[in-house]
């Protein structure tokens, strides 16, 4: 009894030094997690993303999310075109707080990219010298930062169209397929993708899987393989139809037929002001077929808050007269029938979302929606400051113009109506990611979205 007794002494002794050693190896195991950057430098303004993803799983779909956004201070690059030198500059404060984020024995193997859209198609058209010191000023900051600089280049408006496609397709999980997932999907056929729609300041893409695709315009077809799979996808990005660009452009449209310097503006509120230089607004390639002379050199706006006459003056943006395919959107440009659900992003969804029109628990239908935009236009000017003082007043006084813009873009521009209206899904981010062509754009260039399905077993080991 008594050898019995110590062995269950001695076995109770070694499980509670079994325990404490269990205990104190039971520290969480460091974060084996890699990490990348990508500066969206916009036509508006710069935001830099850091994305974090498991290292051992980097191939996986659906592992990579954004960790930190940090929206850069002043305007965008392209607004460096008289100080050129400054852009890079620019970027500092915010390559700062990446270091903070990123642990610093991580710092030199840390990918960075910088990819400009729309506001630099622009200055490069306008002046391409000017474009190139922009981007010479940003790559010496990124290359004197402490990570690994990968490029920073002009992004081309398919580009973002289809980078844009992949990140919210590849944040809802319509990649993910595999195993038991694929062959449901297949039963279901519930393994579409879903559209996208990016509207900018400069420039605005629509890219989706069509139905059928004909090679009616081989330009606007990209061919992907992703995670085993093949997809075709339509995509058209229209320059000068991001919603800056499209006030700009209304304005010079509106400056044709007026005899003196003041124009009453339905798309902005009763009661709001603004001047605008006419030699700065043709200097812009998407105004300067319009410019002409004028015997004055200041346009004074004054709002009219009238979002019937906004609707009619925007839709003369779009010209629906001569489609050389069996279907346009508008400018001659061909697209295929609209298909399946769109995500909507960046300013369609700031705008959207301002106006209470985003919802995805309690859809707005389409006739709601127009009444909303002109009830808000309707408002005077000192009221919706009063009520909206928190919001920046360069925002505020155009979302009545960008609201009945987003409309009269989907409604006459893509021919949404209300019966597929219920498609859009307005959209701000995914989990922890913001919707937009940056993730895609880094994990294409990072290699993490494979051709092939990793989670399908070899079909011989031969
Ligand atoms: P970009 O700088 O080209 O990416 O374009 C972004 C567009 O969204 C610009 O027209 C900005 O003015 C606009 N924008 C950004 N944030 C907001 C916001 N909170 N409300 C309304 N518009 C916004």
């Amino acid at each position: 009894r008594k050898i019995l007794l110590i062995l269950g002494f001695l076995s109770t002794l070694a499980a509670i030094a079994l325990i404490a050693v269990a205990v104190t190896q039971n520290k969480p195991l460091p974060k084996n997690v890699k990490y990348g950057i990508v500066l969206d430098a916009g036509s508006s303004h710069t935001n830099l993303y850091v994305y974090e993803w498991p290292a051992e799983k980097e191939n996986n779909t659906g592992v990579v999310q954004q960790v930190e956004v940090c929206k850069v201070e002043g305007p965008g690059i392209s607004g460096y075109s008289h100080a050129t030198e400054k852009a890079g500059p620019s970027l500092a404060q915010c390559l700062r707080q990446a270091e903070e984020v990123i642990p610093s024995k991580q710092h030199q193997e840390t990918p960075i990219y910088l990819g400009a859209t729309a506001g630099m198609r622009l200055l490069s058209l306008e002046n391409k010298s000017a474009a190139d010191k922009v981007m010479s000023s940003v790559e010496k900051t990124l290359c004197s930062a402490p990570f690994s600089f990968q490029g920073a280049r002009i992004i081309s408006g398919q580009e973002e169209g289809a980078y844009g496609w992949i990140t919210i397709n590849y944040l809802l999980g319509n990649f993910k397929q595999s195993g038991w997932t694929k062959l449901l999907h297949s039963l279901k056929s519930i393994s579409e993708t879903s559209g996208a729609l990016d509207l900018g300041g400069a420039s605005t893409q629509i890219t989706f899987v069509p139905n059928e695709v004909y090679s009616e315009s081989p330009e606007n077809l990209l061919y992907f393989r992703l995670y085993g799979k093949d997809y075709i996808v339509y995509t058209h990005s229209f320059l000068c139809y991001g919603k800056d660009q499209a006030l700009q452009q209304k304005l010079a449209r509106d400056l044709q037929t007026m005899e003196n310097s003041s124009l009453l503006d339905p798309c902005f509120h009763q009661g709001y002001q603004r001047t605008i230089n006419i030699s700065e607004l043709f200097k812009n390639p998407c105004t300067s077929a319009k410019k002409k002379q004028f015997p004055f050199s200041q346009l004074y706006i004054q709002g009219e808050g009238d979002y019937q006459k906004c609707r009619r003056s925007i839709q003369k943006l779009f010209n629906k007269t001569n489609c050389p395919y069996s279907s346009c959107s508008f400018n001659g440009i061909y697209l295929p029938p609209l298909q399946g659900d769109f995500g909507a992003f960046s300013a369609f969804y700031f705008v959207m979302n301002f106006l209470n029109l985003s919802s995805e628990q309690s859809p707005v239908p389409l006739d709601k929606v127009a009444s909303t935009i002109e009830s808000f236009c309707a408002r005077p000017w000192h009221e919706v400051k009063t009520a909206y003082h928190q919001i920046k007043e360069k925002y505020l006084s155009e979302y009545c113009f960008s609201g009945a813009y987003i409309l009269s873009l989907l409604e006459n521009g893509y021919e949404f109506t209300e019966k597929n209206w219920h498609r859009i899904h307005f959209l701000g981010k995914i989990g922890s990611s913001d919707a937009g062509w940056t993730l895609g754009y880094m994990l294409n260039l990072t290699n993490m979205i494979s051709a092939e399905d990793p989670a399908m077993p070899p079909l011989s080991h031969g």
